[in-house]
């Protein structure tokens, strides 16, 4: 029987994909049988979490290269494209998943260099990656583009304002996107995942009335871990969601 999740054959670069969400998402996507970039700022790291998931995946499964990239460079994303092409030939699937949130407070006190960060790594560059490869997605009418959004996209916040409008607009992306090439079959969409025991969220699951507001919030009263993510990430690239095209996939414990 055909299996609609198989990935084998595929490219996919991951931003941001040496730990966290990221990572879960290049593991899963290696071990559906795709060839995955293992991006990040840190060539060091790239290089550990690259020859950790080629241990991992499991005979005739897919594999990994490092490619670092710091998501603020448009040099450095042109080189990672680049270097995909010139390693592995092409880019069937483009996860923009890296983000930065260098401020948490009231918007009234947001600095414009703060403002100006959040919307330049978690929109503009994620504009600028899906420009680079769209045109070879539209000349092979194939393509899948999933930006890593965030509950907070849907959601007033008091302190993560920038923040929320940054992942707003990343649903946007993807459903001018999809809107755009759905006819060339490039289909794009985002995950919203809720609170996530990652690094990047630490702040709020390590304090304890956040937490509790977040789990008590959820049906299923707890927070959600990256490897909930990464099998969301693989349904979304593979045949098991080709109709699937312009949406927010909300992952968040039923929040
Ligand atoms: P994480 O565990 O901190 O991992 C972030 C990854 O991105 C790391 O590999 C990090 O590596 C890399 N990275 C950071 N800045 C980068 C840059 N400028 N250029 C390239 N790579 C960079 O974070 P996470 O929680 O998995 O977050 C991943 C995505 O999920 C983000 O888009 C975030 O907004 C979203 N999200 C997270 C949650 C949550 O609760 N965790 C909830 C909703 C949405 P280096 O630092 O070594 O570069």
């Amino acid at each position: 029987m055909e299996n609609l999740f198989d990935l084998t054959g595929k490219v996919a670069i991951v931003t941001g994909s040496t730990k966290g969400i990221g990572k879960s998402i290049a593991e899963q996507m290696a071990n559906h049988g795709a060839k995955v970039v293992v991006s990040s700022r840190k060539a060091d790291v790239c290089e550990a979490v690259t020859n950790e998931i080629n241990e991992q995946v499991k005979d005739g499964a897919g594999s990994a290269i490092s490619i670092p990239c710091n998501i603020g460079s448009k040099e450095q994303l042109q080189m990672l494209v680049d270097e995909t092409r010139k390693q592995l030939g092409k880019i069937d699937i483009l996860v923009c998943n890296a983000a930065v949130n260098p401020f948490f407070g009231s918007m009234a006190d947001i600095p414009d260099s703060a403002f100006e960060r959040i919307m330049d790594s978690n929109v503009k560059s994620n504009h600028w990656l899906c420009q680079m490869v769209i045109p070879e997605m539209v000349e092979r009418k194939d393509g899948v583009i999933t930006i890593v959004s965030s509950i907070g996209g849907l959601n007033g916040s008091p302190v993560l304002g920038a923040y929320c409008i940054s992942k707003a607009a990343d649903m946007q992306l993807a459903r001018n996107i999809a809107t755009e090439y759905g006819g060339d079959n490039v289909r794009a969409n985002t995950i919203a995942p809720g609170l996530i025991k990652t690094n990047f969220a630490r702040a709020l699951w390590e304090n304890p009335d956040i937490l509790k507001e977040a789990t008590s919030g959820a049906a299923l009263k707890r927070i959600g871990t990256p490897e909930e993510i990464g099998g969301v990430a693989v349904l979304l690239a593979s045949k098991a969601g080709s109709y699937i095209t312009g949406q927010t996939l909300i992952v968040d414990g039923g929040t």
